[in-house]
């Protein structure tokens, strides 16, 4: 039997774990939480992510490690990959912890993105004197770290007031929709990418996906790919990764990557043949991959720091509850819904409490 090793025991090593039960896959998880929500479907390691005891112990209990997120320390990263095989690996994870790395990357790679310049004092920002979205270069999720500079005045004291650390200041981009394009690559080599989707956020958090991306043409599936391969074949990845990109008329600019499966990916669980928390344990398993096309439409809500009434959301035609087990706080991911076929998802949204312009679409 395999076992797959996690760093972190959130809900997205969870989903992976739980895919992997009917294919004998077992688990285990390095998380400091002792309440972490993956628990139940493995083997929780309580410590934190760059104990060499914890990471040790991880190592020893898999027979390949895997992460669920990308901050995960690089002396964390190269101490596991040096006493078991580690996939994805850990140079896609140096590159998805750096804005500056990965926008270099995309250039590298012919894949088009928003103008960007590199912020390194509170001169550098006087100097460039212009709109913008200031982002930290490390350490940003969820539209943390974040600053939209309207015009002159607006940046000063930003430089401090972001911490002091290594800026961007990208153009503003006056996107159509936002989408995202989601593949897999196993340890041969092939690469199966599912089809985009249309992505919602309020507040710098997604809130609704819409799968696959309503009018969504084949010219722009191809692009998509194109973006999506390049970058799993540069790095020679193994398992899932997700590129977030805003379209403007025909063009895809990418935003940035995730090193790992994506939160606008939750809607394969029903909405696809194959998940992609089975396609990535597939794939650093070593196992051929799955079938990756949509069953149909789907659409994911996310249930943002508080859980509706399970049967208010179940008595929606086609809809399918997952609960983290995590307790509710503002701002936290406690679970999702996605709805297959049908308009049911506008119900959702309302019960989910999804912000008023996240739901204009389809
Ligand atoms: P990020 O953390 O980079 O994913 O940004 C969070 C959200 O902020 C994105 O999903 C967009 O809605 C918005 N955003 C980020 N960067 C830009 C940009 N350069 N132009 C316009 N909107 C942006």
């Amino acid at each position: 039997m395999t076992t797959v090793g996690f760093l972190g025991g959130g809900q997205l090593a969870r989903m992976m774990a739980l895919a992997g039960v009917p294919l004998g896959i077992t688990s285990s998880f390095l998380d400091p939480a002792t309440d972490a929500c993956a628990g139940v479907a493995g083997e929780l390691i309580v410590g934190a992510y760059d104990s060499p005891d914890g990471l040790d112990r991880l190592a020893a209990s898999a027979d390949v490690v895997t992460f669920e997120f990308e901050s995960v320390p690089a002396s964390s990263a190269e101490r596991l990959a040096s006493r078991v095989a580690v996939q994805p690996p850990p140079r896609a994870l140096e590159v998805a912890q750096d804005r500056l790395s990965e926008k270099r990357l995309f250039e590298q790679l012919g894949i088009e993105t928003t103008g960007f310049l590199a912020i390194d004092s509170q001169q550098d920002l006087d100097a460039a004197d212009r709109p913008g979205v200031l982002k930290t270069r490390r350490l940003g999720y969820d539209g943390k770290g974040q600053r939209v500079l309207n015009g002159a005045g607006d940046a000063a004291g930003a430089f401090d007031e972001l911490g002091g650390v290594p800026l961007l200041l990208e153009d503003i981009v006056p996107f159509d929709r936002e989408l995202s394009a989601i593949a897999v690559r196993g340890r041969d080599g092939e690469v199966r990418c599912y089809p985009l989707v249309e992505n919602h956020h309020a507040e710098g958090i997604l809130r609704i996906t819409h799968a696959p991306a309503p009018d969504l043409t084949p010219e722009l599936q191809a692009l998509g790919e194109r973006y999506v391969t390049a970058v799993l074949e540069q790095l020679e990845y193994v398992g899932v990764l997700a590129v977030e990109l805003f379209q403007v008329g025909a063009r895809l600019l990418a935003n940035e990557m995730a090193p790992r499966v994506h939160n606008s990916g939750h809607w394969t669980i029903e909405g696809a043949q194959t998940s992609q928390f089975e396609n990535h344990m597939r794939a650093v398993c070593g196992l051929p991959l799955g079938d990756v096309s949509a069953r149909g439409e789907s659409t994911m809500v996310n249930l943002i720091g508080g859980v509706p009434d399970a049967a208010a959301v179940l008595a929606v035609e086609g809809a399918h509850l997952h609960l983290y087990g995590k307790a509710p706080r503002p701002g936290r991911k406690v679970g999702h819904v996605t709805v297959t076929g049908g308009g049911g998802w506008r119900r959702i949204a309302e019960l989910a409490g999804a912000p008023a312009g996240t739901t204009a679409a389809r």
